[in-house]
């Protein structure tokens, strides 16, 4: 078992394969202008294998295909199909944004991926338009009949943002009345790509459930399952449950269990951190499995002891960059 210097297991591998997406949510990157990684600049498969491979021989259990929009990556599926043949590998799952994933369902279940987290902010389509910058909410629901279709579990993921989308949690929530989804609030994170920072919120996780609370009274506490980030709930008589992701406010670091890979081969041992071990250049400079694993848990052992920590310099990042 993989245990960092604060005594944390940790066996999450949240792996980001590109940049690119198909949505500009506006709190994710800028409409324009963004500066992609090259395809040099990108680890390529055949290195990210390897990388996976090492890590679940070092106890990772459960890898998250993230990006960007993983399905924008030519080969993905290809990709999808050899890491879910590594041994030892109990979980594999991925995030993405529903607008290509419909069609490609039937593929994901045959890999044995049982549940997708699929990012829809809105049930309106006007503001899905105003808040991703593009008209793709029909596609992002065809998924998700798509998934439950095919039985897979859905966790559906909502950044709440002051000013955008906040008359949406009452009929968010309401989903869950006759679908078995999970719906889990985000808090707005400063990683937008651009010059927005703030040392507050307003829809913080407490304003979230107040609210939730208003409009649902016999609202339950559910027990959270083990390194779970989410404060989850459930509506008596709902199909579904909700959840809220204190992201911003960071009350979940004593148990976090992830690392993350960005699409340029940066192992992020915190949300929070810039980066703290260059994998690519690693393999790239020709190292052998034991000298990059021996690299690898010298990060690990050095981990921050939460996301404050981590956070020592402004964050311009976008979370495509990083991969949630
Ligand atoms: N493109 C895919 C998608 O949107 O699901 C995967 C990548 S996206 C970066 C992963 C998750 O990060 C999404 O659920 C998205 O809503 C969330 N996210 C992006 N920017 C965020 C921000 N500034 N604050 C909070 N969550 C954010
Ligand atoms: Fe794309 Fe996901 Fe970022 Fe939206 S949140 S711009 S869908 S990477």
């Amino acid at each position: 078992m993989l245990r960092d210097n604060h005594g944390r297991v940790v066996n999450y591998l949240r792996l980001a394969v590109t940049d690119r997406c198909n949505l500009r949510c506006f709190y994710c990157m800028p409409e324009e202008g963004i500066d992609w990684l090259s395809r040099k600049e990108l680890m390529t498969y055949e290195e990210m294998l390897r990388i996976c491979s090492l890590l679940v021989n070092m106890g990772i259990e459960k890898i998250r295909i993230t990006g960007g929009e993983p399905f924008v990556r030519k080969g993905i599926m290809p990709f999808l199909s050899s890491l879910s043949k590594l041994s030892g590998l109990k979980e594999l799952t991925i995030t993405t944004n529903g607008v290509l994933t419909a069609p490609l369902v039937p593929e994901l279940k045959k890999l044995g991926i049982r549940s997708v987290n699929l990012s829809l902010d809105t049930l309106d389509r006007d503001r899905f338009f105003a808040i991703t910058r593009r008209d793709e909410m029909p596609a992002v629901m065809q998924t998700m009949e798509q998934l439950l279709h095919h039985g897979l579990e859905v966790k559906v993921n909502a950044v709440v943002m002051d000013g955008r989308n906040t008359q949406d949690i009452v009929p968010l929530v309401q989903l869950t009345r006759d679908l078995p989804v999970s719906v889990r609030f985000i808090e707005e994170m400063p990683f937008n790509g651009g010059d927005m920072h703030y040392t507050s919120l307003k829809w913080d996780h407490i304003k979230i459930l107040e609210t939730m609370r208003e409009h649902f009274p016999g609202i339950q506490k559910m027990q959270d399952p083990a390194y779970s980030t989410s404060y989850n709930y459930h509506i008596p008589g709902h199909k579904g449950s909700v959840g809220i992701i204190a992201a911003y406010t960071r009350s979940f670091c004593g148990t976090c269990n992830r690392i993350r890979i960005t699409p340029q081969g940066m192992l992020k041992t915190c949300l929070y951190d810039n980066g703290v071990l260059n994998i690519k250049d690693l393999v790239r400079d020709g190292m052998n499995d034991e000298e990059v694993g021996a690299n690898l848990l010298k990060a690990i052992d050095s981990r921050a002891k939460d996301g404050w920590q981590a956070e020592k310099n402004k964050i311009h990042e976008s979370m495509a960059a990083i991969g949630g």
